[in-house]
């Protein structure tokens, strides 16, 4: 495959689109940025991977299948022949942590917010999961971190956002943040309600983030609409939460309008954010139906 088509395709498993196409070009090896001090990101298909690949430790945030997670750890190899110090899941989702059996007893360390293995668990129950997989180990209910060779790195938890155990780590030194799926960059975001997930709260949840680091921090996001990627700034953050604001408001107005559910939910695209991805997999109706719940109680 000639790397413009890589690029084309790289960019739908970016999206988070890519599993109904995902055989049709065969094995690929993903996709490695560097970004800063030896931190970068990786994509191949499901929730983009963050990694600290340097002479005295390595990381690994995320771990997508474990066909990709095998090809981004062999990948790192070339960077360095240091053994994985750690593995980190920002939340529970399959396509962030369907390749953690490829880690286990790879990784010295397996971390992740304390409701993680109880999601996963009940995610394979439901037959969502991964039914063979591998739990984080180590936990932490609101912040954790560890020094790894010359960096420092933090996993924090801000309260129930996109799931009830979502964890956004910062590589301090490298002054770059993992989102995780707090941030949909350009997307309307899958909101996991029955794991815990509030509108509500993932707006404060976004304040808490751009309050606690640097204004220069980059971001890596769990995915993002193609033509604006899977990093970006403080900026970036705002709008996440400028759109979870709006949905907000555009229910609140609904009901003291007294229009019905189905009138208020009944949105294909909502003003101001046309420029952002409406997937089938779930959609704006989807969010205002989990925000008019939020709102009435019910
Ligand atoms: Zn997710």
């Amino acid at each position: 495959m000639d790397r413009r088509q890589f690029l084309i395709h790289s960019s739908f498993l970016t999206a988070g689109l890519a599993t109904p196409l995902k055989n049709l070009w065969g094995r690929t090896t993903g996709n490695f940025t560097p970004l800063r001090r030896n931190v970068g990101y990786f994509t191949e298909r499901g929730g983009t991977i963050g990694w600290l690949a340097a002479d005295d430790g390595m990381v690994i945030i995320d771990s997508q299948f474990p066909e990709t997670a095998k090809n981004c750890l062999n990948g790192l190899r070339n960077r360095s022949d240091h053994p994985l110090d750690l593995l980190i899941n920002t939340h529970h989702h399959g396509d962030h942590t369907s390749g953690n059996p490829v880690f286990k007893g790879v990784a010295e360390k397996m971390v992740a917010h304390e409701n993680v293995p109880m999601l996963m668990a009940q995610s394979a129950e439901e037959g969502e999961g991964n039914q063979e997989s591998a739990y984080p180990t180590t936990t932490f209910a609101e912040r954790w971190q560890m020094d790894v060779g010359d960096e420092t790195v933090h996993a924090h938890h801000f309260g129930p956002a996109h799931t009830s155990g979502d964890a956004v780590i910062y590589f301090e030194k490298a002054n770059v943040v993992h989102t995780g799926d707090l941030v949909f960059n350009r997307m309307n975001p899958y909101t996991d309600r029955p794991a815990g997930a509030s509108i509500q709260n993932w707006i404060k949840v976004l304040q808490s983030i751009e309050e606690e680091y640097p204004a220069d921090v980059q971001y890596i996001f769990g995915h993002g609409k193609s033509d604006f990627g899977v990093t970006g700034g403080k900026q970036d953050i705002t709008v996440m939460r400028n759109y979870l604001a709006a949905l907000v408001e555009h229910v609140q107005q609904g009901l003291e309008q007294g229009k019905s559910r189905e009138e208020i939910t009944s949105v294909e695209v909502l003003t101001g954010f046309e420029e952002f991805l409406y997937a089938d997999f779930w959609t704006l109706p989807d969010n205002l139906n989990l925000v008019y719940e939020e709102l009435t109680q019910s």
